[in-house]
């Protein structure tokens, strides 16, 4: 294919891209909900609907807002060879082509990431402000900023390296061998995440002793979930949102509660939550989804190694040579339907586990508490309570709450 029909692929994929998100999220806006459920009537009122509903909307007005913005400015670098245009210059003053790429790439993510921060601001500090969620303020936004920066430098910058230094070493086979490195590292990441990263971000403390203690620690004994830690973390310092995670496998388990989740709820509904929790372990689903992740970066990093040295796409962006980085980044935007369907794949099968994960937790503990939970996580976060099947198809990783709360209490 000559550089000027890939030129016009990669303007015809941005916008189909584009086009699609927004009519899905148009179509999911649009929905009203007829009459409150009798199942959440405890929970809801005709003015907290009213309130999430504006809530909702706020929200895809500012997608709509910051999408349409980053969608012109993509089609204009690509139409007007921005991309090609950094290169140049930046050939002018660096020779070695590793660091090249690699200065390119810092170029690209530091600019993309400078015009995201008025949006990011914008949203934490007037829609999540607005409606009661926020709760971080000037200091904790920008040193979250600083400190994502240092870890994209480290983590992100170091992976990069290792990748272009592949590329240049060893050409098109790069793909199998950086596989294997790339997969390695996304178990590390899953073990020791709540150890090394989390705590960059926030304060980890090991659960106090009391009542809630006692009762998580009874579940896990009765389930045979041996746990090498319960921490609570202080979510309370960005939003007022609730959640708990798992992490880590083997003898590396770890829970980790949020405060706000442990202010909102009763005891029970919290074991409830965990007992989902091991659901997800015990039905295999941490592994499964581990694999599908190392399965999807194999057919990424092969799709991109086809690419790796084409003349053609360093010139449809706007390049005068053949050039890794620009390929990267060209690839990067042919690869967005591919990763659309497999993120659709991806999602049909998280669903399923939600509800596996559910039915575990009814069976070895009770599915009441966890229909009360997930009633009041998403009240709370005024979540829509009626998405567009065609919206829930494609971005849900979750099953929405009706279907959920039908299967805990039926
Ligand atoms: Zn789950």
């Amino acid at each position: 294919m000559d550089a000027v029909s890939i030129k016009y692929l990669l303007v015809g994929v941005v916008v189909f891209g584009f086009l699609f998100e927004k009519s899905l999220s148009f179509l999911n806006s649009r929905r009203n909900v007829p009459a409150i459920p009798k199942t959440l009537d405890q929970y809801l009122d005709e003015k907290k609907l009213k309130n999430a509903k504006l809530y909702q909307k706020a929200n895809f007005n500012f997608g709509l807002i910051s999408g349409t913005f980053s969608f012109i400015l993509t089609i204009l670098m690509i139409c007007f060879g921005v991309f090609g245009w950094i290169d140049e210059s930046l050939r002018e003053y660096i020779e070695n082509p590793l660091l090249l790429s690699l200065i390119y790439f810092a170029v690209i993510f530091i600019g993309s990431d400078l015009i995201s921060i008025p949006f990011d601001y914008y949203h934490t500090f007037r829609i999540e402000e607005h409606f009661g969620f926020n709760k971080s303020n000037r200091a904790t936004f920008f040193t979250d900023k600083l400190k994502g920066y240092l870890l994209s430098i480290v983590v992100g910058g170091g992976l990069l390296a290792l990748l272009l230094w592949l590329i240049h070493q060893i050409g098109k086979d790069f793909w199998w061998q950086f596989w294997i490195l790339a997969s390695i590292f996304m178990v590390f990441v899953n073990l020791f995440y709540t150890a090394w990263i989390l705590p960059i971000f926030n304060k980890l403390t090991p659960l106090q002793s009391g009542e809630l203690k006692e009762k998580l620690i009874a579940y896990i004994a009765k389930v045979n979930f041996p746990l090498e830690n319960l921490f609570v973390i202080d979510g309370s310092k960005r939003s007022s949102k609730a959640n708990a995670f798992f992490s880590g496998f083997g003898k590396r388990k770890k829970v980790v509660l949020y405060d706000t989740l442990i202010e909102q709820h009763t005891p029970d509904e919290i074991v409830a939550v965990l007992a989902h929790e091991v659901g997800h372990y015990k039905k295999k689903h941490i592994l499964i989804g581990m694999l599908s992740g190392v399965i999807q970066v194999g057919i990424l990093l092969f799709i991109l190694s086809q690419f790796i040295h084409s003349q053609n796409m360093s010139m449809a962006l706007g390049g005068s040579e053949m050039a890794i980085h620009l390929n990267i980044i060209g690839f990067t935007m042919l690869f967005s339907p591919i990763s659309m369907i497999l993120g659709i794949f991806m999602n049909m099968i998280s669903r399923k586990h939600e509800f596996e994960a559910d039915a575990y937790a009814k069976e070895t503990f009770a599915g009441e508490p966890l229909a009360e939970a997930l009633k009041t996580l998403s009240i709370n976060s005024l979540s829509n309570i009626n998405p567009h099947p065609w919206y829930v198809f494609v971005n849900y990783s979750h099953p929405p709450l009706i279907e959920r709360l039908k299967k805990l209490e039926g």
